[in-house]
């Protein structure tokens, strides 16, 4: 059971880098890759748990990027696997995505302050230290709060692009982001390319792009695209020569995401640990 896509705390999942490791493993998951949200923190500490119980592990992120589409741009994920987490491109405009992230939120929660009984001591409460902040450390923050039950009716209403409240964030353009990637040795996937419940997705030929600059595979088995999504992408893959993966993007107990709902096969693990810079521990 290969599982390619998970959070920790590290960013925005609900379990500590070794808690989630544990927990994947107990799941019967094999080899786990740790994605959190443009960092690489969580490694240090996932690695050590996978090493006590005995899983496999794949060290990556999940990096934010947009694609020059036409109007504002389409703000897509780039899984980064198994690349040197110092090299100073990615590693610079990671920097700036987080940075920008924390800046985003202190306005978000501004702005919702003049609303609801929430300040950035609340949501700093929702973190550890070096945590990717994002808008579910909010929706946690107004869970704390009692204003909402959970994350998914803060997404629901007050924290969906279009309300008040919502403020963007920096990320890199996206064919410059798969070329950093692959710059610092790693595998570029596209994260759930067709999740159109998220917001717009790309058109076909934002993929042939990305494909030219070096993108190596698509997300397709993702719980937010439909049979008929998952059909059209691996049609596209196999057309631009692309690996196909699957996982499941847990979020521990953040969302309804379980763990190995999606996986990858053995021989697609294999062509990513073959094109990457460092090694899948084993
Ligand atoms: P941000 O990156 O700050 O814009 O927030 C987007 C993140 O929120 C995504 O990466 C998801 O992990 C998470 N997310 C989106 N929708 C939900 C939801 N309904 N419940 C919990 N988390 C969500
Ligand atoms: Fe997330
Ligand atoms: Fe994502
Ligand atoms: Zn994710």
């Amino acid at each position: 059971m290969i599982d390619l896509h998970t959070h920790s705390t590290a960013s925005d999942g609900t379990d500590s880098p070794a808690r989630l490791v544990e927990v994947a493993a107990l799941a019967g998951v094999t080899t786990l890759a740790i994605t959190d949200h443009d960092t690489t923190s969580g490694w240090p500490e996932a690695a050590e748990s996978a090493g006590r119980h005995r899983i496999g592990l794949v060290r990556g992120a999940e990096i934010s990027a947009l694609a020059r589409t036409p109007g504002w741009g389409t703000g897509v994920h780039l899984l980064a696997y198994l690349h040197d987490p110092t090299h100073p491109d990615l590693l610079a405009e990671t920097d700036r995505t987080r940075d920008d992230r924390t800046s985003r939120a202190r306005r978000m929660v501004d702005l919702l302050g003049e609303d609801y009984p929430i300040t950035w001591e609340d949501l700093l409460a929702q973190t550890r230290s070096g945590t990717t902040i994002g808008r579910p450390h909010i929706a946690d923050a107004l869970v704390a709060a009692g204003v909402v039950p959970d994350r998914d009716e803060a997404f629901a209403t007050m924290l969906r692009p279009g309300t008040r409240y919502y403020v963007g964030h920096y990320a890199p353009d996206a064919v410059a982001a798969v070329r950093a990637i692959r710059a610092a040795g790693g595998v570029p996937v596209f994260a759930h390319p067709g999740a159109d419940a998220r917001g717009r997705v790309v058109p076909d030929s934002t993929i042939e792009e990305l494909a030219a600059a070096g993108l190596a595979g698509l997300e397709v088995d993702h719980r937010d695209h439909t049979p008929g999504r998952r059909r059209r992408l691996r049609d596209v893959a196999e057309s631009l020569d692309l690996l196909v993966t699957g996982s499941s993007d847990f979020h521990g107990e953040g969302k309804k995401n379980r763990l190995g709902e999606n996986t990858t096969q053995p021989e697609v693990l294999e062509a990513i640990a073959a094109q990457g810079a460092l090694e899948v521990l084993r």
